[in-house]
């Protein structure tokens, strides 16, 4: 069955330490009511930091005993030196990743002592993981505090199911790979499985840095590493709609109400906000924006209230410090402005509120006014929306939440208009009751149905179903039974054919071809499999005859060069049929003009082709420019007898006759083999699949469609295999 583990920076409970006993005070947040709906009949593990750092349990019987009470409750705290955590947390979550993530690169500390901390965090937090987890468990990782995990524990548990949400925003990638060490985030996120973000933006952004960081490029979502599959996916996450919509009736909630009603005049409209005090929150523009309503609305003064409710955070950063008397004054010169005896516009509170007293503040206001300047999701806003039973109230929403994305009836604003602001304020205020609630239904129909408990389901089914897809794309692995089959039948064999491609099943790749020199290792390899009398080695590839001659000649029994063109049996190079290049100077051309107009990419000419290489170009022009060129190509070519194909980061313009299925087929023909191997990594080794007898013996090198017997990960993985049926045939 396996169990069910939750990690995340902090545990749902806060420990302290009084005249040496410790007490605990639970968090009732989101999260912990979603995982909590989860099936319960799975045992359910929660790893984080208790909220204390060493230093203040210094025994070890202090940690002993600590250890034990919160295993009670399946709480498996981890525990870290205060150094430690305070450059990890304080340093980078706070100084690094948090001001990056909501693009205020302008905050960002890039100190390395705080990213060896983070290393370090993350690799505790990878022990104290690796201690109760098992193969069969579901592992879920919460937020930024954690993103190097996935990749710390993949390494070590392969098969354990891994998923990744992150609660804040993904960045632009231009934003994101200003972090020195963005290369080592991006590599710990995509141990995941499943890695999944509060909007498609943001999943969106991701993606992107994934491409331009590490050049690893999606289908619909799904990165193909090896045999590994991690899929990026949006789960806007819901709240705890049952609780926040049946709060009104609570007997505590309503007598807070009343408690509030007593001091606010009941003509009063009321405005309401509340958020930490974060830089993010855009508080000071949503100030100014209530000033600019004042002073142009004059007929509201004195019968509108605004009451801001800002959460202290982060108060000993120099940042919140600077916002907090911004913040401070902001609110203190606009009271002084339009204040008048008798009435204070606004209510400035700097403290937190329990449950009771925060919906009871949802249930007064008429109007809920958030500007947040970026927020991951805004869950403020959500909650606001499910206290209003009776459906009335008005929600004004900045569109750099999350939450806008979901909640399109709100009133949406961009909090860097001031006037477009304040006039949403005015909008909100005179809304006429029909409209209120007909916007207010229709966002709380959404936020019922995806409620946190739905979030959290559908990230698990996400996390079974993408580890499904794995199996399936994993299923024409080379097993070992079925390595076994193959090494036994070339051990038996008289006559061996192996059929080779190069670029990708031998070599990796690079951004420039030319580099691609076969090194040591594989020229031994090459060389010892050839020299053996009953081996026929035929490297057949789309590289040009020159090239082949230099690097392989001497380390195989056989050449095709140009994917079938040429041919090289014993000394000489022949082609398969004759050809005519004519066409080349109508193309060659055309490909010109795009090499001008497309930095990074330039032509290949092969003696029967012509092929445009853009490894290097940036990955969304190049996305535009492929689009381009065969539109253009295909046009020109109706008449001509030559083909457009797209390969590994090619356009390869060639005689449509030719092919490397054709150029096989000369092999198969030369001798009675009994064993055929062939490898190829791209769409030009299919032609060979499709030829071979079905006893043949074809591998593809990656994971995607094929009509190969059998898939390998990397070229890596070919060499072993090549290793192991020289050493087969030298045991003979
Ligand atoms: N909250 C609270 N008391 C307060 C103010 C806020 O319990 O006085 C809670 C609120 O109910 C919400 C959370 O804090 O669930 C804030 O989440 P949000 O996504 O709005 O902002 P964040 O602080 O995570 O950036």
């Amino acid at each position: 069955m396996g169990k069910l583990i939750i990690v995340s920076n902090r545990l749902p409970v806060t420990v302290s330490k009084k005249k040496s006993k410790f007490s605990f005070q639970p968090s009732v947040g989101g999260l912990v009511t979603g995982v909590g709906s989860l099936e319960m009949s799975k045992e359910q593990i929660w790893i984080g930091w208790p909220g204390i750092t060493l230093s203040g349990y210094s025994t070890k019987s202090d940690t002993r005993e600590l250890n034990d009470i919160l295993a009670e409750q399946n709480y498996h705290p981890v525990f870290l030196k205060r150094n430690d955590f305070e450059n990890y947390y304080q340093g980078f979550c706070n100084e690094i990743i948090w001001p990056l993530f909501h693009y205020f690169a302008q905050y960002a500390n890039y100190e390395k002592s705080y990213w060896d901390s983070y290393k370090r965090v993350n690799e505790a937090f990878s022990q104290a993981v690796l201690e109760v987890a098992g193969d069969d468990d579901v592992i879920w990782i919460h937020d930024y505090h954690l993103m190097l995990l996935p990749g710390l524990i993949r390494k070590k548990m392969p098969k354990v199911k891994i998923g990744f949400f992150l609660h804040i925003p993904f960045p632009s990638s231009e934003i994101f790979r200003l972090i020195p060490w963005c290369a080592e985030i991006l590599d710990g996120l995509l141990g995941s499985d499943l890695i999944g973000f509060h909007t498609f933006d943001y999943a969106r952004h991701f993606l992107e840095s994934a491409r331009r960081v590490l050049g690893y490029e999606h289908t619909l979502g799904q990165i193909t590493l090896g045999n590994h599959v991690v899929k990026v996916d949006t789960f806007p996450m819901g709240i705890d709609y049952e609780k926040f919509s049946k709060a009104p009736e609570n007997k505590d909630v309503r007598s807070s109400i009343s408690k509030l009603r007593e001091g606010i005049k009941e003509d009063y409209k009321v405005i309401l906000s509340i958020d930490r005090l974060d830089y993010t929150k855009g508080i000071p523009e949503r100030l100014k924006a209530f000033d600019d309503f004042l002073d142009r609305n004059p007929k509201y003064k004195g019968r509108v209230i605004f009451i801001v409710v800002a959460v202290p955070s982060r108060t000993e950063m120099e940042h919140y410090r600077l916002l907090k008397e911004q913040v401070d004054n902001l609110a203190g010169r606009i009271n002084g402005k339009h204040g008048t005896i008798g009435w204070v516009p606004i209510w400035y509170m700097y403290r937190s509120f329990d449950f009771k007293d925060l919906t009871a503040l949802y249930c007064i206001a008429d109007v809920l006014f958030l500007t947040p300047l970026r927020d991951g999701m805004n869950l403020v806003a959500k909650e606001y929306v499910a206290t209003r039973n009776n459906e009335d109230g008005v929600l004004i929403l900045g569109e750099m939440a999350g939450t806008a994305k979901e909640l399109g009836e709100a009133l949406i604003i961009n909090p860097n208009d001031l006037q477009g602001t304040s006039n949403a304020l005015k909008k909100a205020i005179t809304m006429p009751i029909n409209e209120q609630k007909r916007r207010m239904r229709s966002m709380q129909g959404r936020l019922e149905r995806y409620d946190v408990k739905r979030w959290a389901h559908d990230f698990m089914d996400r996390i079974y179903h993408i580890k499904e897809v794995q199996k399936q794309l994993i299923s024409k692995g080379l097993s070992q039974s079925r390595r076994n089959k193959l090494l036994e039948s070339f051990k038996r064999s008289k006559k061996a054919l192996f059929l080779l491609d190069y670029d990708g099943t031998l070599m990796p790749f690079n951004e420039r071809p030319e580099k691609v020199k076969p090194d040591r290792e594989l020229k031994d390899l090459l060389g010892s499999l050839s020299r053996h009398s009953d081996n026929q080695v035929v490297i057949i590839s789309g590289r040009d005859r020159k090239t082949l001659d230099r690097w392989v000649s001497n380390v195989s029994n056989g050449l095709v060069a140009e994917h079938g063109v040429w041919i090289k049996e014993k000394k000489f190079w022949k082609m398969i049929e004759m050809l005519s290049d004519e066409w080349k100077d109508e193309i060659k051309p055309i490909l010109e003009v795009f090499v001008d107009r497309t930095p990074g990419s330039f032509i290949e000419e092969k003696d029967f082709s012509l092929v445009w290489h853009f490894r290097k170009v940036d990955p969304a022009l190049s996305i535009v420019r492929v689009g381009e060129l065969k539109d253009v190509l295909l046009h020109i070519t109706a008449n001509l007898n030559v083909g457009v194909l797209e390969g590994n980061k090619v356009i390869e313009v060639k005689d449509t006759g030719i092919n490397k299925g054709k150029a096989a087929m000369y092999w198969m023909s030369k001798a009675r083999w009994d064993f055929i191997l062939s490898i190829g990594d791209d769409w030009t080794d299919e032609d060979i699949y499709e030829v071979l007898p079905e006893w043949a013996y074809s591998i593809k090198v990656g994971f995607g469609p094929t009509k190969a017997r059998f898939n390998l990960p990397s070229y890596r993985e070919v060499r072993e295999l090549l290793k192991d049926l020289i050493t087969k045939k030298s045991k003979v």
